[in-house]
């Protein structure tokens, strides 16, 4: 049993009473503790872990991705057409067709195509289809026409919306796709608690027993309490609310009371997620170099300076904690500014402000973590080589390599949390840990950012409960704490690197009861009380 916890990590048993650990010792130290109000929970020479924190995740968007077009499998754009065409006349009730997953390097080899490319497939309906990181959206013209339609998007950029430089006429391209998943009623009318169920059930199975949900929108936050309610969040969630730009600060007052309404074990609203930068493949992450494939571009932020550091200082006030999308240097390095200018103004001493992603960092930037106390955010498997050809390119070489810099964050005291950023990427943290310990350099080299097994897992756990402000009552196995873990089967400190992805879920426990038990593989598997 491995608690996590820094001067004790090691253990035999657990009791509990109630959903919290009592005393964490030998197994004839707990045994006599077994009682009608104390439970004993022992590894019985199985790895017990604290339960897995996925400190970035989209449960509620994620859920959604199923009933979309698949495109995952990297389909060819004649083949993505062709689903798409063959889908659009198998539902005709459906008022926007949507597909999902497209990976920029097979679906876009040249470029990102226009709305009349998208047309040849479907006309007569809007279609809409997103890249994997649900960043970048490729509508066709009734798409486009849908988008300008709505209240307000005529000149606001709405999503995103990408123009011809000579003509101002939309190309059917949006950078911030996700933005219209908000506002478009079409889309909002097709979520269910039905799916959200699934979803938090599957996050159980990978021995997920905290999820924050990074980007909740406001109107939707009450989908988690609805599940709560009726006894089928069997995840503790914690929420940040989704800050779009242009958000004005009117609705901030709006933030402040969902937080003040949902606060408990299972659910609560502690931040804010809003963006400083897109994504490197499109071109949209902040750089502080030029990028390789356009010596004229440096990326573009959100925001400009002041009026980000504007939105900081008031969500700090306020006593939110702050979560910056930022992947390029130049993006991370605006936001550590804001959060460092802040200091001692938040409400809150722990403030604990986070950058979520920081693919790209400039190595002088590394100590200020620890210094300002701004917490890492990172996803391993977004490092793997199977999602990095067309971001590579964009990169360089040389700063390619030296991205996702996790020993060097750790080694210079910063707390980096781990995260899947699902449905982006696999939820499975196992997949992660194995990415973090045994990454590879473009030449199939052990990096230098590799880490240990125990800090992969301090990761998804300690870190993650700090990165989340749960500390206090998660992210460990120790008295007081809830008693949230997992049992696999194997042993992680065992097993060589490779064999990680194998290693399955065989329980996982929420307060001190069974959430899930079985094979998290299998298709569907017994879910106990
Ligand atoms: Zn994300």
């Amino acid at each position: 049993m491995y608690t996590g916890e820094p001067g004790a990590p090691w253990a035999e048993a657990i009791a509990c009473a109630g959903e919290r650990i009592v005393r964490v010792g030998s197994d004839r130290q707990i045994e006599r503790l077994e009682g009608p109000a104390t439970r004993v929970i022992a590894a019985e020479g199985r790895l017990v872990l604290p339960g897995f924190i996925d400190a970035h995740v989209h449960l509620i968007w994620g859920f959604e991705v199923g009933s979309w077009i698949d495109l995952t499998d990297r389909p060819s754009i004649t083949e993505a057409t062709r689903r798409v065409a063959e889908y659009t006349r198998a539902h005709p009730d459906e008022e926007i067709v949507i597909g999902y997953g497209f990976d920029y390097a097979s679906l876009l080899p040249h470029g990102l195509p226009s709305k009349e490319d998208l047309d040849e497939a479907v006309r007569e309906r809007p279609v809409v289809l997103l890249a994997y990181d649900g960043h970048t959206g490729w509508g066709n013209t009734a798409f486009t026409e849908r988008v300008l339609a709505f209240p307000g998007a005529r000149g606001s950029g709405l999503g995103g919306m990408q123009r011809e430089r000579a003509t101002r006429r939309p190309t059917g391209i949006f950078l911030r796709v996700f933005d219209l998943f908000s506002v478009l009623p079409e889309i909002r009318r097709r979520r269910s608690l039905e799916g959200l169920k699934r979803t938090v059930s599957q996050a159980s199975r990978h021995g997920i027993t905290t999820a924050f949900d990074i980007q909740v929108e406001l109107e939707d936050l009450h989908a988690y309490d609805d599940l709560r309610r009726t006894g089928d969040l069997s995840v503790r969630t914690i929420a940040a609310i989704h800050h779009p730009r242009g958000t004005p600060p009117e609705r901030y007052r709006e933030f402040a009371a969902a937080r003040d309404r949902y606060r408990g074990d299972w659910f609560s609203v502690e931040a804010v997620k809003l963006y400083i930068d897109g994504v490197v493949e499109t071109g949209s992450a902040a750089l502080l170099e030029p990028y390789a494939t356009d010596p004229a571009s440096r990326g573009t932020t959100e925001y400009e300076v002041e009026e980000y550091r504007g939105i900081v200082r008031t969500l700090s006030e306020l006593g939110f904690q702050v979560c910056t999308h930022a992947t390029g240097d130049r993006g991370a390095r605006i936001a550590l500014d804001a959060y460092e200018a802040v200091g001692k103004r938040a409400a809150r001493s722990d403030a604990r402000h986070r950058i979520e992603h920081c693919e790209v960092l400039a190595r002088e930037d590394i100590p200020r973590f620890a210094s300002v106390g701004v917490v890492p955010c990172m996803m391993p498997q977004h490092a793997s080589p199977e999602f990095t050809t067309r971001w590579r390119e964009a990169l360089g070489r040389e700063r390619a390599g030296a991205a996702f810099p996790w020993r060097s964050l750790l080694s210079a005291g910063a707390s980096v949390a781990f995260a899947s950023d699902w449905p982006v990427a696999p939820m499975d943290p196992l997949g992660g840990i194995h990415e973090a310990v045994a990454r590879e350099t473009q030449d199939g080299a052990p990096s230098p950012e590799r880490i240990s097994v125990q800090e992969a897992i301090d990761g998804y756990t300690r870190r993650a409960a700090y990165a989340c402000r749960a500390e206090a009552t998660r992210g460990t196995l120790a008295p007081g704490k809830y008693a949230d873990l997992l049992i696999l089967s194997d042993d992680l400190f065992v097993v060589s690197p490779d064999r990680i992805p194998t290693v399955r879920v065989l329980t996982t426990m929420v307060g001190g009861r069974v959430a899930v038990s079985g094979d998290p593989r299998a298709p569907s598997s017994e879910t106990a009380s």
